[in-house]
């Protein structure tokens, strides 16, 4: 196992990613347990240290699709660099099946018109399992050739919009980027690609 592993890697239609695979870290931060992480940020944090940064910490990115190192001034973040094959036996994604159930087929109010989308595309409620396992699993091989669009980046995390394709019609589903490998999506549509 090398870290020039998966260097270079081809997407469905043929695209090429250069992909150099790195892990985010901030010192005495542990990627796990998340409780343990949790109070350790905070603790880091009354000293000063940038929640933005610990909360990247363990993250794993491709170095041309990474937030800018040093984030801010004094900043002690470093990237380490890591095998494709590592990032690969690691990641997840993981989309909790109430993101579709209590969300976005809710009604017409709470789900802020996104049922629509999802009625207009040709699913109802009862896809919704399917709806689930179909994003993490596009999400999953998006995020591993490093098909991702960087968002907003707050103490909780670094949001990444993925390429989500459903009956032929591609759009942005929201992900939180998690320690070695994890994706957690946020929300099931995110914005139409333009
Ligand atoms: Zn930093």
């Amino acid at each position: 196992m090398s870290i020039f592993d998966g260097l270079i890697q081809i997407g469905e239609n043929g695209e090429v990613f250069y992909n150099q695979w790195i892990e985010w870290d901030h010192f005495l931060i542990p990627n796990k347990p998340e409780w343990l992480r949790e109070i350790l940020r905070n603790i880091m944090a009354i000293f000063g240290h940038c929640m933005k940064c610990s909360a990247l910490d363990g993250c794993y990115l491709v170095t041309r699709n990474m937030p800018e190192q040093p984030l801010h001034e004094n900043c002690d973040c470093r990237k380490i660099n890591i095998a494709y094959t590592k990032v690969k036996s690691k990641a997840k994604a993981e989309c909790d099946i109430r993101k579709f159930t209590e969300y976005v087929f809710k009604n017409i109010k709470d789900s802020k018109g996104k049922n629509k989308i999802f009625y207009d595309l040709g699913y109802d409620i009862n896809d919704s399992q399917y709806l689930q396992n179909e994003f993490c699993k596009q999400a999953l091989n998006q995020y591993l050739l490093g098909n991702y669009v960087l968002k907003n980046l707050d103490r909780r995390g670094q949001r990444l919009a993925i390429p989500t394709n459903l009956n032929g019609t591609v759009f942005y589903s929201g992900w939180m980027l998690c320690p070695e490998g994890e994706i957690r999506n946020t929300t099931p549509f995110g914005g139409w690609i333009k």
